[in-house]
């Protein structure tokens, strides 16, 4: 490996990480669990054909701190966790993989939880189930509380509308100009929203097969090659794709006035483009802060004990409210929209852990 990973254990504040290997099923795995001081580790599982383990390693601690200041700021009691399969999820998925994952997920007995990302969906975890108590975002049918795509959909869409109000002093987002990376799960169902709001909508993705069936669907939405989104003249751009797509190269190709998107780790590299962002006047609704709409749905059963659809889109709402705090805190302090969200969820884990330092008794 050419990382040290103590090293990169220590830069990102990680407790714990590791790596699980199968032979029987070919799993390579690695769990990384960031910080549980709210409580267990909780992020979902993505399977992607990484170029080396040292990516993958990077990857899920990265991921794993991103959940940590989610949950946090979103009002979870849960701690930060992620999980990394290293394979092709269109080729190297079986029963035995995921069997042999959730075995891998239950000797942590509860000290992680996890569920869907990119590259894995509910099925692959129905397999998973049956070998650990710890899987969230089960199919409806399973017992679970379902796809977490439509929560987050919409709490980007509350997200976006929150941005619209501090910069335009609307929340409408009728007649904007929306530019969307990625009609995946999250992407679709927010063209969805978009579409009844109003909005003016441009599509990409890797996909043509998607682009065309969204085009069927919806004749009015504008499609460009991947290559082209960053240049597109609009009001918000939305990565619902990958991360890192907010870098030196992408940033002075942007026309746009909000960036406001599902994936995770949108920044590249946090505090230079984040900085950047808030020096050009260009409004950054932080990913960990508008993305919470899953973590939303799947700790909503574990803290209440049972699924209620209404509850976790109520829930996913306040990320609106969430945001505008955020917006002013930057405002005020004149500090980037990550730092000051950054600011807010290490308030909570501080104040939540010296809570915690009581003893209660047994
Ligand atoms: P998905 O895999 O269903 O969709 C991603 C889409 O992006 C795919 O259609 C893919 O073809 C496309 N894509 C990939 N690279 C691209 C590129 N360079 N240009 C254009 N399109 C590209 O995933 P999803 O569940 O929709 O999630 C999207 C993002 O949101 C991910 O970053 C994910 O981590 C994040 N996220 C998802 C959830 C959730 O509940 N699903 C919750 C929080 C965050």
């Amino acid at each position: 490996m050419d990382i040290d990973i103590f090293e990169e254990m220590k830069k990102y504040g990680v407790e714990q990480l590791i790596f699980n290997y199968d032979e029987t099923s070919g799993l390579k795995a690695i769990i990384s669990i960031h910080d549980t001081t709210i409580g267990p580790a909780s992020g979902g599982c993505r399977m992607w054909n990484y170029e080396s383990t040292d990516k993958a390693v990077i990857d899920a601690i990265r991921l794993s701190k991103g959940m940590t200041y989610k949950s946090a700021v979103s009002g979870c009691n849960f701690g930060g966790g992620k999980s990394v399969i290293i394979g092709d999820p269109k080729t190297d998925k079986s029963e035995a993989l995921f069997r042999a994952f959730g075995r891998f997920v239950q000797t942590l007995n509860g000290r992680y939880y996890t569920g869907t990302d990119v590259g894995t969906t509910g099925k692959d975890f129905v397999y998973a189930s049956q070998e650990s108590d710890y899987l969230v975002g089960l199919p409806e049918e399973y017992g679970g509380s379902g796809d977490t795509a439509k929560p987050t959909a919409y709490g980007i869409f509350m997200g976006m509308k929150a941005a619209a109000k501090k910069v335009y002093g609307d929340e409408s987002l009728k007649d904007l100009t929306i530019a969307v990376q990625g009609i995946g799960k999250v992407g679709s169902l927010l063209v969805d929203y978009l579409i009844e709001e109003g909005s003016k909508v441009i599509v990409t993705d890797l996909s043509e097969d998607s682009l065309l069936a969204l085009k069927e669907k919806y004749a009015s939405i504008k499609t460009v090659a991947p290559d082209e989104i960053y240049e597109q003249e609009c009001d918000i751009f939305s990565p619902c794709a990958l991360g890192s797509v907010i870098n030196d190269e992408t940033i002075p190709k942007l026309k746009c006035k909000i960036i406001a998107g599902s994936a995770n780790n949108q920044l590249a590299e946090e505090d230079i483009h984040g900085e950047i962002l808030h020096g050009k006047g260009i409004l950054y609704a932080p990913d960990f802060v508008i993305n919470a709409g899953g973590l939303i749905q799947v700790s909503d059963p574990l803290e209440t004990g049972d699924i209620n659809h209404d509850r976790v889109m109520a829930k996913t709402k306040n990320i609106y409210n969430i945001l505008m705090d955020i917006f002013d805190l930057s405002e005020e302090k004149d500090i980037p929209t990550y730092k000051a969200a950054n600011e807010l969820a290490e308030n909570r884990i501080e104040m939540i852990g010296q809570i915690k330092r009581k003893y209660v008794g047994r």
